[in-house]
């Protein structure tokens, strides 16, 4: 379809209310119309331009959104909407932060509506569900209030572009017990629970008469990937600080034991085994208890039972044992997906079956080029896909060939604590893999946040934002206390 091509589409009232507003002065819009916008259903509007319907906008497709509202938005060229399920987006990576209780997720959060307004973009609140291929529509799920009643009804949304980049959810794998005794890190709500169920732990702890029990505050982490880890370290370094400032009654070292089951023979197993090896050397000078090659098969109220029938105690679970798209994808319109639910594309990160629909970030299998494997689940690839899309897509409106994807890996940093990162860095910048640690890891480590700021905000802003932060920083406590 041309980029210019006039339609008819659909739009929400909430959406324009401009266009309904002129609607409803309309003397040719038949009254039916007229009705189901009184009724706060869709209503039909004129629109020119291409459409271009971004959904998710997390670490790759906010930037997507920011960087083609002011390339394509910004001089009506295209319109961009981008659908997410929740109002404010939070960078991915902070969540073992916010869970840890030493980032405050409201604090750090970032408006869409705002970002939209001020980046040439449309936002929409709504959880897509549907996708109809023929009709070029996304469908989006009611949205209801924290008391289960509706705020928003059903909507459709027309697209002449769409780019899914929904990102991904913690695999269960199907285990018993996982649903209703773990908590997963992939959104800020849960890893807010995870803090709040941690903290009232502790105060309990606190106030009690009779000694911490043994297990009172034991905390297992199944799956010991770079989520696992970073939050085992930081958990260890916010329960200290919270002894520190006042909870006198928990010996950190004594009351606190925290546990990492992993299924391979090592934990970090998908990075560089030297980067293991010392990553699990800081944890074991931690205390944190590293249980390998133990697979978990059933998760109970009181701890978790291994596939040889070990049962490991603990007070609070967190499952971060692996990734999958999420389940409304597998299969959506006859386009093709893997077995964890991922939309299988083309190096040009469009859809095997479809051009008009890209996928890219956590939610997309894109293979590698030497047939190795797919690019991993990392916010570098989202980011750097995300950039190729806004050159991919500026090509395509000019009827240009794509380009193809190339993931750079540009090496692995995995916070440990405060003080301690540990991490590799690879390819152009050092002409192969060198291992880093200490200030330069936590500089590079920082830098991959910064980036993603960068490309939301510009220079200027993050520049100062961070100064912001820094002179703040002594008038705030370093860790969330509620
Ligand atoms: C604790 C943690 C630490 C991590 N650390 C690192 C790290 O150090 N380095 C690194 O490279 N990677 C890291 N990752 C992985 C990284 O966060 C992801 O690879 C990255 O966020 C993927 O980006 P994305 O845009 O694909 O998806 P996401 O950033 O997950 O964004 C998806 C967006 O889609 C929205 N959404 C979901 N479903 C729907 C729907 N049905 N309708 C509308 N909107 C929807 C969500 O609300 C969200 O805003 C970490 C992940 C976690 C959980």
């Amino acid at each position: 379809m041309s980029p210019q091509h006039q339609h008819q589409h659909l739009a929400d009232t909430e959406s324009s209310p401009a266009i309904a507003q002129s609607i409803e002065a309309d003397a040719n819009v038949p009254a039916i119309i007229k009705g189901l916008r009184q009724q706060g259903h869709i209503v039909t509007a004129e629109r020119q331009g291409h459409e271009i319907v971004i959904v998710g906008g997390g670490a790759g497709g906010l930037e997507l959104a920011t960087r083609l509202g002011n390339k394509l938005g910004k001089g009506r060229h295209a319109h961009i909407t981008l659908i997410d399920a929740s109002p404010s987006h939070l960078w991915k990576p902070l969540l073992y932060e916010v869970a840890a209780g030493s980032l405050d997720s409201y604090a750090e959060r970032l408006e869409y509506l705002a970002q939209g307004h001020w980046h040439h973009f449309t936002f929409r609140l709504g959880r897509m569900d549907g996708l109809d291929r023929a009709r070029q529509e996304v469908s989006v799920a009611p949205t209801l209030d924290e008391n289960g009643v509706e705020i928003i009804p059903r909507r459709s949304f027309h697209y002449d572009t769409l780019i899914i980049a929904v990102g991904s959810v913690g695999n269960d794998f199907g285990v018993p017990g996982v649903k209703e005794y773990c908590i997963m890190l992939d959104t800020p709500e849960q890893a807010r629970e995870f803090h709040r169920r941690h903290i009232n732990a502790c105060l309990r702890a606190n106030t009690q008469a009779e000694a911490v029990a043994p297990g009172q505050l034991t905390v297992g982490i199944v799956g010991a990937g770079a989520t696992g880890v970073e939050l085992a370290a930081e958990l260890h370094d916010t329960t200290r600080e919270l002894s520190a400032y006042g909870m006198d009654n928990i010996e950190p070292d004594k009351s606190l034991k925290l546990l990492l089951v992993e299924a391979s023979d090592r934990i970090l197993p998908g990075l560089p085994p030297r980067l293991s090896a010392a990553a699990a050397e800081r944890l074991a000078e931690l205390g944190v208890e590293m249980h390998t090659k133990e697979r978990i098969v059933e998760v109970r109220p009181d701890g978790m039972l291994t596939a040889d029938g070990q049962f490991i105690p603990a007070s609070m679970m967190v499952w971060s044992a692996g990734i999958k798209a999420p389940d409304f994808l597998k299969d959506i319109d006859g386009l093709e997906t893997n077995r964890i639910n991922q939309l299988v594309v083309r190096p040009t990160l469009q859809t095997t079956r479809d051009d008009n629909i890209f996928a890219f970030g956590d939610c997309a299998a894109c293979a590698l080029p030497d047939g190795t494997g797919f690019v991993p689940p990392r916010a570098q690839a989202a980011h750097q896909q995300a950039a190729m899309l806004v050159k991919s897509i500026c090509r395509r409106f000019h009827g240009k060939p794509l380009p193809e994807y190339v993931y750079r890996d540009y090496g692995s940093l995995v916070a440990l604590g405060r003080f301690t990162p540990v991490g590799n860095l690879m390819g152009a910048l050092t002409g192969g893999s060198i291992m880093i640690e200490g200030t330069l890891a936590r500089l590079v480590y920082w830098s991959l946040h910064k980036m993603h700021e960068i490309a939301l905000h510009g220079w200027i802003k993050t520049s100062l934002t961070t100064y912001a932060h820094f002179i703040s920083t002594p008038t705030r406590a370093r860790i969330k206390l509620h």
